[in-house]
């Protein structure tokens, strides 16, 4: 396959999501306009971000910092790119990541918040729920939001944007989607603004739009298979 070949790939399948959100906003009653698809270009190399900017496309992902970090720096003359972390942060990294990033995803953790604290400019930041009994996935349980949601809005530099989950393994999407909007409402009782919702990948984008979801974090049905790993 030749590089134009692969390209027009990319073109086929960001169209064809581009697509699938618009129709699935419309099944559910909601403007397409409110919803950010995030593209997650884990494992991609930077000219395959480079080809989804000269597709229209702003928003990407990644979930590990040093990545994140080379390709921002090689990508830095795109304006308006903006680049949002979805992995698990390490506090002693928050503030690097910080130089890069538009959006944190994941706060999940009183280390992380605190060392994401600024006097300069403010991070967008999704508190990231544990849809799952197993406290081993990433996210906090439900029953310490309030006390996680607090910490975020007592930080400097920080603007709370809402929620962020991972929809599990073993359950339909749509069912847990629906209760992260219910979590979604609680946070609401204590910040207002706070009303975005981080939810919906390649298998249930349509789910989570149902439900609410304001931002889409979507890698393989828009980038192909992953060079390597997960
Ligand atoms: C990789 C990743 C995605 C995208 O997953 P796809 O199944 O490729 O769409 C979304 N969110 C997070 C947190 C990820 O790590």
């Amino acid at each position: 396959m030749s590089a134009s070949e692969a390209a027009s790939g990319l073109d086929d399948r960001l169209a064809a999501v581009r697509a699938g959100v618009v129709d699935a906003a419309r099944s559910a009653g909601r403007d397409p306009a409110d919803i950010t698809t995030i593209v997650v270009t884990k494992f991609h190399p930077a000219s395959l971000v480079s080809e989804l900017y000269a597709a229209g496309v702003r928003d990407v992902g990644e979930n590990r910092h040093q990545e994140a970090q080379v390709k921002s720096g090689e990508l830095a003359d795109l304006p308006g790119l903006r680049w949002h972390f979805v992995g698990q942060l390490q506090s002693k990294k928050a503030r690097q990541a910080r130089r890069y990033a538009h959006a944190v995803h994941s706060l999940d953790r009183d280390s992380v918040i605190d060392a994401l604290a600024s006097d300069e400019g403010l991070l967008d930041g999704f508190v990231q729920v544990n849809l799952t009994d197993d406290p081993g996935r990433g996210g906090v349980s439900p029953d310490r939001l309030e006390t996680v949601v607090e910490r975020v809005l007592a930080t400097p530099g920080l603007r709370l944007r809402g929620l962020m989950a991972v929809a599990p393994l073993d359950e339909e999407a749509r069912p847990a989607f629906a209760r992260l909007r219910t979590l979604s409402e609680r946070v609401r009782v204590l910040a207002p603004d706070a009303r975005d919702i981080s939810a919906g990948m390649s298998h249930d984008y349509r789910e989570a739009i149902a439900e609410g979801a304001t931002h889409l974090r979507i890698g393989t049905a828009i980038t192909g298979l992953r060079p390597e790993g997960r």
